[in-house]
Parts: structure tokens; sequence; C-alpha cells
């Protein structure tokens, strides 16, 4: 059994969390439940943040903003990595025109 949590999809999560997305939003990005969405979180360090609002996700991430694309590479866990920093595809945008294509491509859970 393959795992739903490709590389790639571990490191959107993360991205998408930084970005303060519900974990419900992400999930239905992803193509999985919210619950999966929050596992995965919890195990990459992520802890809940607990409001009277709908529960969002602490922003482990540095708030850097270079204006570059915030696609990480390398590997978050580890404390290896960097943002993409290419120009962003549209002003005020987060990634550029690569990276975005990849996070908002739809995907499916059976990949
Ligand atoms: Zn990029």
């Amino acid at each position: 059994m393959i795992s739903f949590w490709t590389p790639e999809r571990a490191e959107i999560v993360v991205e998408l969390a930084g970005m303060g997305l519900l974990t419900r939003e992400i999930g239905r990005r992803l193509g999985c439940t919210r619950n999966a969405v929050i596992g995965r979180l919890y195990r990459q360090g992520f802890r809940m943040r607990n409001t009277p609002e709908p529960p969002t996700i602490y922003d482990r991430l540095p708030n850097v903003n270079t204006g570059g694309c915030r696609w990480i590479t390398g590997d978050v866990c580890g404390g290896e990595w960097s943002y993409c920093g290419a120009r962003v595809a549209q002003p005020g945008g987060s990634w550029c025109a690569t990276h975005r294509g990849r996070v908002f491509d739809k995907r499916k859970a059976d990949v």
C-alpha cells in the first residue's frame, strides 16, 4: 500500500497550512479528510490553535516576505530548506508560475 503522503503532498500541506488555510480546505484541495490533514501536520510539528473561530494552524515557518515564490524546497522537518524565491506569477501572489500550477493543480488521492 502506497502512502497518501507522498513527499510532494507533504510539502503542499505544509505550504497551504503556512498560508493559514483551514484544515478542511487543505483536505479538499489535496483530496483527503480534514483529520488526515491534521494528523499529518501534527507529525510535522504543527499544533492546532484553539480559538472560537474554526481551528487554523500555527505558521511554523518564518514570515519572510521577500516578494518571491514561497514554495518550499528541501526538507522542512530536517531544517534544511528554503523558499524558491522566483518572481511570483501575480502581484501579491505566493508562488511563481510553475509552483502556483503545482499547488492549485487538481489532485486525486489515488495517484
Ligand atoms: Zn517557485
